[in-house]
């Protein structure tokens, strides 16, 4: 089998080259660090597990390379406003927006948008940074370097937040996760709930939606989509064309997890619907040091991305699966004890929705 180059070295390249190991497929996460030689960048197949990577002039041959899958995605969907100018070109539900090119347009904004504006980036924020969530008093906040490189869109009172992860493959089929439910504080997951059978309605819709972006862009990897739940139905937020965090419980809750859908889908292997039997909750380490004390838990699968621990940044996940709720809630509370008090609302809010 070919090997697989990944543009990008962290947590999400770091597992795809995990789930690479069993199948005896050579995958390369490359940084900006990288030593070209020790590459097979000739018979590689090149993926990425970012939308932006900083430019060396390794990254440059990669993403040059004929065999890079998606190459001309990346920066269509890395740009926040033409993102939201394909979801517009495909009629999909997504909450309004428009371009923020000039203080002068706020009056408008408003009026056209409703009393919060969320200002994002258009590129390169994640995990809620590049984000300002402005009422019409306090536009002065803004940076002024904002106007023209942000877009604005309409603060929504979501019910929840659900994401769907799925796949296409180069034959066109595609393959879909049931929905994942996601609770963010501050911009960042911090907990997510994915059921064997998501509410059949919500999945049909979340599947047509994701279906007719990845037809349109001829995707092949998996691809993510996160959506605000709203009374009228499901609002696209945004689109991530890789593995996305949302289903890191794929690893330990699906017969086949995200990450080797990805290179299975890439590599032109079979993509077979995931069976997924039992109930997952996956929960985000941020900012935590790791404790072993968390494997007593005979249900905690844990994963540690041997990062740098600073405030906010995302270092590891647990991920439990059962279908027995009662065990699975009993194990989720036997580790609120065992975790910064800032975990305790998350782990309360995955045991409530069992
Ligand atoms: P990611 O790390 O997923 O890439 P991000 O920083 O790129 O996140 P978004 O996903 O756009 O940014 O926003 C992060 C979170 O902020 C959302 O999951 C949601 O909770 C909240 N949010 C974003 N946009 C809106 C909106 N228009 N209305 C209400 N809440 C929003
Ligand atoms: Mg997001």
């Amino acid at each position: 089998m070919k090997p697989v180059c990944v543009l990008g070295n962290g947590q999400l390249g770091r597992m795809l080259r995990q789930a690479a190991e069993p199948l005896g497929i050579q995958v390369y996460p490359v940084g900006i660090d990288a030593e070209p030689e020790s590459l097979p960048i000739a018979q590689s197949v090149i993926t990425a597990e970012v939308e932006r990577w900083p430019e060396t002039a390794l990254t440059r041959e990669l993403a040059n390379h004929p065999a890079f899958v998606n190459r001309d995605i990346f920066p269509r969907l890395a740009d926040r406003l033409t993102q939201k100018q394909l979801l517009d070109q495909l009629n999909l539900a997504t909450a309004p927006w428009q371009l923020l090119a000039d203080k002068a347009e706020w009056p408008q904004v408003f009026s056209t948008l409703g009393e919060l504006a969320i200002v994002k980036r258009r590129t390169g924020g994640y995990d809620g940074r590049g984000q300002w969530r402005l009422r019409a008093n306090e536009t002065d906040t803004l940076p002024d370097e904002c106007y023209g490189e942000c877009i604005v869109e309409q603060g929504i009172n979501f019910l929840g937040e659900v994401s769907l992860v799925g796949a296409r493959g180069h034959d066109g089929s595609t393959v879909f996760y049931p929905l994942t439910h996601n609770l963010h504080q501050e911009g960042i997951l911090r907990t997510s709930v994915a059921f064997a059978q998501a509410d059949a309605a919500q999945q049909a819709q979340a599947e047509s939606m994701l279906s007719a972006i990845m037809h349109e862009l001829n995707y092949v990897g998996v691809m993510a989509m996160e959506c605000f739940i709203t009374p009228e139905g499901l609002l696209i937020n945004e689109l991530a064309p890789r593995v996305h965090n949302s289903g890191h419980w794929t690893q330990n809750g699906a017969s086949v997890s995200q990450f080797e859908l990805h290179l299975r889908a890439v590599l032109g292997l079979a993509l077979p619907q995931p069976v997924v039997a039992a109930t997952s909750v996956m929960v985000n380490l941020i900012g935590t040091d790791v404790n072993y004390d968390w494997l007593a838990q005979p249900l905690v699968h844990l994963h540690w991305y041997e990062k740098e621990v600073r405030p906010g940044r995302k270092v590891g996940h647990l991920n439990l699966s059962d279908s027995d709720h009662p065990r699975l809630a009993a194990a989720l509370n036997a580790l609120v004890p065992q975790l910064p008090q800032e975990y305790a609302s998350g782990i309360a809010w995955a045991v409530e929705k069992l």
